[in-house]
Parts: structure tokens; C-alpha cells; sequence
């Protein structure tokens, strides 16, 4: 039966909700469940509606009691470090980068973010992110980022690992270096955290997940969604392509040790 029944009982953790920019009520979310297992991980922070550890802990109240699992998209180098205390009240804290700063400038990554989405034709900064002193330091600046988020913030999972203005301007093959992408999932694998397969940006590519699988990296599905459930399509793609084995993904609850 294999890979069809497998891919049925992936669960998916990386769902919005109208709690930070997604479009459905958690009360819609634990419905959607039968469609597919699911959790729900908002941003954190987010403006008016998760600015503070007390809003988190309201939501994770909600969510629990309509029976749903509950992650944080925790903002990396932006969000204020969580207390033990609600991380453990968590099912799972993804950890992802949406901006960067590097010498003191901070990069959105909205652009790149909306291109690779496939929701606009053409990255306008590319030139800007191929130059050769600039890219290098956005790379340093990634690992410095989400060694922070691994060690100090204990997060779970690594969300939309290769998501950057970089993998915008080029092929994520040559915006990221083979030896780069190592060091990556070796913090990864290191201390026990999945690496987020994403339908929604496709990523990260085939070779990084061929390199990931190789090192004994874990992985986790993340639709992404804002609205509603829809097809795994890129993920089974990328499962596939990269040979991934699904024994090796998480399923809604936490496996690093320790708090
Ligand atoms: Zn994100
Ligand atoms: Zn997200």
C-alpha cells in the first residue's frame, strides 16, 4: 500500500489561522482535521493578535480545547525568547526567517517569499542578492540566525529552510553552496530538529533533501496554508524525488529531548 496510504496519514503542521494572517477561525481548523491531520502554528509575534506570551497562551487554550494540536510559527531573530513554561505547553514551535538583518540592515523577505509562491512573475531585487559581498554575508547571518533559534528558543522544527531572497535571485543550487547547505542541516540533525518540507513556497529543492536524508535529518510536512486544506501536490513531489522515507517525519508532537 506504501507510499499512497503513508502520504494519507502525513500530518501537516504548518497551518494558519485567523489568529495571526490566515483567513479560518480555529473552530474551522478542527473541522478541516478530518480532511487531513493538521495542526494549527500562527506567527508569533503578530501585530495586534499574538504580540505577547500572554496572547500565545490564550491561543494554545483555544486550540486545545476544539482538540487541535498547537505549534508557533516563531518568528527567528525577531520573536522575544518564549518561557519554558509555554513552550512546553506546545505540541511543536516551528522556527522560520520572514526577514534578516546583516550589518545592520534588514532584508524583507516578502518579495522573494511572493515569488517563489509563484504569485509573481518576476524577483526585481535578483541583481541586488547575486552580488558576491552581500550573498555570503546572508548566508553567515542564516546559520548565526537559526543556531539562536535552535539553541536558545528550542525550536522543533526548521520552517521554510532555503526560503530567501537568495533562492529568488538564483538557482538555489548556486545561491547556496553545497558546503553551506551542509552546515545547515548538520545544525539540524545535531539537535534533533525536522527540517520543514513547504507545498506552499516548494521548498527546500531536491539536493538539499538528498543531502538532508544522507546526514539522517528528520522532516516535517508544512503546507502552509492561510486558507483552506488543499492537495499535497509539491510535498509528495519533493518526498519522492529526494526519496525521502516517511518513517523519518514527525507527527504533530515534539521529539527533541529536554526543555
Ligand atoms: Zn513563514
Ligand atoms: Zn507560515
Amino acid at each position: 500500500m506504501g507510499r499512497s496510504s503513508g502520504a494519507l496519514s502525513l500530518f501537516d503542521h504548518h497551518v494558519h489561522s485567523d489568529r495571526s494572517d490566515g483567513s479560518v477561525s480555529l473552530a474551522d481548523r478542527a473541522r478541516s482535521v478530518s480532511v487531513r491531520p493538521h495542526g494549527v502554528s500562527d506567527h508569533y509575534p503578530w501585530r495586534d493578535k499574538l504580540r505577547s506570551e500572554d496572547d500565545v497562551r490564550r491561543y494554545i487554550d483555544d486550540a486545545e480545547r476544539l482538540g487541535l494540536r498547537v505549534g508557533l510559527e516563531y518568528d527567528l531573530g525577531v520573536a522575544p525568547p518564549l518561557r519554558a513554561e509555554t513552550r512546553k505547553a506546545l505540541h511543536y514551535v516551528i522556527g522560520a526567517i520572514h526577514r534578516l538583518e546583516v550589518d545592520g540592515v534588514w532584508f524583507q523577505f516578502d518579495d522573494a517569499g511572493a515569488f517563489l509562491k509563484g504569485r509573481t512573475k518576476v524577483f526585481t531585487d535578483a541583481a541586488r542578492f547575486r552580488d558576491e559581498r552581500l550573498s555570503p554575508r546572508i548566508r553567515e547571518r542564516i546559520l548565526e540566525v537559526v543556531r539562536a533559534g535552535i539553541e536558545r528558543d528550542r525550536i522543533d522544527i526548521l520552517g521554510h529552510a532555503t526560503m530567501s531572497p537568495l533562492a529568488a535571485a538564483a538557482d538555489p543550487e548556486s545561491a547556496y553552496p553545497a558546503e553551506w547547505q551542509e552546515r545547515l542541516i548538520r545544525l539540524c540533525v545535531e539537535a534533533d530538529v525536522a527540517i520543514e518540507i513547504n507545498e506552499s513556497y516548494n521548498v527546500p529543492h531536491r539536493e538539499f533533501l538528498e543531502r538532508a536524508s544522507a546526514l539522517g535529518a528528520r522532516f516535517s510536512v508544512g503546507t502552509d496554508t492561510h486558507g483552506a486544506i488543499g492537495p499535497l501536490d509539491r510535498t509528495l513531489a519533493m518526498i519522492k524525488g529526494a526519496r525521502l522515507d516517511e518513517a523519518r517525519f514527525l507527527d504533530g508532537r515534539r521529539v527533541r529531548a529536554g526543555v
